[in-house]
């Protein structure tokens, strides 16, 4: 299923917007206006958001949301720390990375103390889709490649480089391109790496034979669009190694997975693996836009010096400073080991409610992104029930959606403060939910 299908599971159908009579009908009215179809807004019936605090939203008439979907404010919406460092920044210094400033150089140290020794550069960059798009251009440098490896319903970004890459938005490849799509990892036991792995060296092979050189493989570290999978631990470690037999690199897209959601600091680390490129973004400053590529120095070094790898707003001071709040609530609120502790609670609940609810098929995913695949009588994928269950969940305030090949596994991930409380109040209302379709 494409990304727009899948969207499309979970929005609203612009067609019905003529119909609707009311202060929503005249809010959708206006944005389609400007926006157009092409912009996708979630539910039947819309959400007017007004404002959020930790882990609730609430809408313009005071309705409060439990958020089970948005990964961006990690620390929590509106967290204090980041709204203060924020202004503070702003109101000091705003500017490029052309002067030196100690907001910037101490968070880019800070950052780096998070990974491996090997990956000890960093390029600062505003959104996931440039730091990937970075990424591609310096493992074509170093490699002299051009070859690139993903999986078959990844997303890895927006710009024309990483379209190819992002199968699940639905376009086709072209015949000459220098792209292969290998099938994401499916469950097997201690083979799932090896398995995973020929997939990858075949690809390889069948670009070596159309005269492409390889220059890499770019994995969600949690397969997040591919539908979560991240068990058994360490099953990417063939796959490393598949990529360095063929002269590739190793491109590890931390957007989802990255700044503690699976219980680790970075997904990569389940798999016990040093990639050579890390890509980053989404939570990073819990809104703020600010992203990354962290990279071993000798691949950066690679890269000739008249090649500036330069943005006008990546790693500005406030970016900087929303980032360096964002790290020190991570460490200090203890919201890593607070992931892998409430995850695994709620993973717990699941498991129970699957014992009861046929509808669910399977339970995966680690720390605070999960994914529930929910399954018709002949267990094949019940995109449709996805959908009925995404909304039933909204009416009962709890917001979350669908994701997946087929569109129907539930993705589960809230913000990292999420408590067993909050576990408690979603397992509730699923359970009716469930009960009910
Ligand atoms: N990689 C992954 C795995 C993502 O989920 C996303 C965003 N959904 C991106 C890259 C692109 O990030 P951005 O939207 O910040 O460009």
């Amino acid at each position: 299923m494409k990304e727009k299908e899948i969207l499309a599971l979970n929005a609203f159908d612009p067609d019905s917007a003529s119909s609707m009579d009311t202060a929503l009908g005249t809010a959708v009215q206006r944005r389609l206006r400007s926006f157009g179809n092409a912009s996708v807004l979630f539910y039947q019936e819309p959400i007017r958001m007004a404002r959020a605090e930790g882990v609730y939203m609430f809408d313009v008439d005071g309705r409060r949301y439990l958020d089970l979907y948005n990964n961006v404010p990690s620390v929590g919406h509106s967290h204090p720390r980041v709204v203060e460092a924020v202004s503070r920044q702003v109101g000091l210094l705003n500017t490029h990375t052309r002067y030196l400033n100690d907001v910037v150089d101490t968070y880019a140290e800070r950052l780096l103390a998070t990974f491996p020794h090997e990956i000890d550069h960093l390029v600062p960059t505003c959104t996931g889709s440039e730091a990937n798009d970075l990424a591609l251009r310096i493992a074509r440098t170093c490699t002299g490649g051009t070859g690139f490896i993903a999986t078959e319903t990844a997303y890895h970004g927006v710009t024309s480089a990483l379209v190819d890459l992002s199968p699940s938005l639905g376009l086709p490849l072209a015949k000459d391109s220098p792209v292969r799509l290998v099938p994401p990892p499916r469950p097997a036991g201690d083979e799932t790496g090896a398995v995973f792995a020929r997939h990858v060296a075949a690809a390889f092979e069948d670009m070596k034979r159309a005269g492409i050189r390889p220059a890499g493989l770019i994995v969600d570290t949690i397969f997040s669009s591919d539908g979560v999978l991240a068990d058994p631990s360490e099953f990417l470690k063939p796959v490393v190694e598949a990529v360095h037999a063929a002269g590739a690199l190793f491109i590890a897209d931390e957007v989802q997975p990255g700044f503690g959601r699976c219980g680790q600091m970075w997904g990569f680390a389940r798999h016990s693996i040093v990639p050579d490129l890390v890509t980053m973004g989404k939570p990073m400053g819990n809104g703020f836009p600010v992203a990354a590529l962290a990279v071993r120095s000798q691949l950066l070094g690679a890269v000739p010096e008249e090649v500036e790898l330069f943005s006008t707003f990546g790693g500005n001071p406030v970016a900087c400073a929303a980032a360096l709040a964002v790290l020190a609530v991570v460490e200090e609120e203890g919201l890593v080991a607070n992931a892998a502790k409430v995850g695994s609670y709620l993973r717990h609940g699941l498991l129970t409610l699957a014992e009861r609810h046929p509808l669910i098929g399977d339970v995966r995913g680690e720390g605070l992104l999960l994914g529930v695949e929910l399954i018709d009588e002949a267990r094949g994928p019940a995109a449709g029930n996805a959908r009925k269950v995404t909304e039933a969940m909204r009416e009962r305030g709890i917001l979350l959606s669908a994701t997946g090949p087929a569109g129907n596994v539930l993705k589960i991930r809230p913000p990292l403060v999420f408590q067993h409380e909050h576990a408690d109040l979603f397992l509730l209302a699923l359970d009716e939910v469930l009960a009910s379709s």
